[in-house]
């Protein structure tokens, strides 16, 4: 299966409330398709996360994988992929921690971000089992940004303090962050 084009901020799918999934799409080899096209989008564009809206398709549909024993993100515990659909979120905490956000769709850019420490998340998994996942730290983060991306949200609309906006090179150059306080989705 081909990766998809990932459109970029500016295009207004990113700026919509994604669609509720319907439980028998989730039987079709559409569905099949579009997450194996998800995959290898994230795979080949190096992000940690994707959403459906991020390659044009206005569904509640997002896939979240940090790689184990990966140098970027070496402190943080590889998490198997995850597909979450139709999520809810709840914040456990008023409790917030920053990271330096970076996304497919804002190319050559990163910003830092405050958000909620510790939230809870209700969704449906690809076979439609309603699950629940309770995740803090760098993944409340990490879940937090895709989730975003389905409710026509993007980070750079979290970040409270502007000056904390880089281009990725001049970010390399000087700003004293740490690797694994960075990601990108
Ligand atoms: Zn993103």
């Amino acid at each position: 299966m081909p990766a998809r084009k990932v459109i970029r901020m500016g295009h207004p799918t990113l700026r919509n409330v994604a669609a509720k999934v319907e439980l028998n799409y989730l039987t079709t080899p559409e569905f099949k398709e579009l997450l194996i096209d998800m995959y290898d989008t994230m795979k080949i564009e190096g992000g940690i996360g994707i959403a459906a809206p991020q390659i044009n398709v206005p569904l509640q549909i997002t896939l979240i994988e940090l790689p184990e024993n990966n140098d970027r993100y070496g402190d943080m515990s590889g998490t198997p992929l995850m597909i979450i659909i139709n999520p809810e979120i709840q914040y456990l905490t008023d409790e917030k921690q920053g990271f330096w956000e970076g996304c497919l769709s804002v190319p050559g850019i990163r910003g830092f971000v405050e958000r909620p420490k510790k939230v809870q998340i209700d969704y449906l998994n690809e076979h439609g089992e309603v699950k629940q996942i309770i995740v803090e730290d760098f993944l409340a983060t990490v879940f937090q940004h895709e989730l975003d991306h389905l409710f026509g949200k993007l980070y750079i609309d979290r970040i409270t303090d502007t000056t904390k906006i880089s281009y990725n090179e001049e970010f390399s150059q000087f700003v004293n962050a740490r690797a694994d306080d960075t990601l990108e989705e």
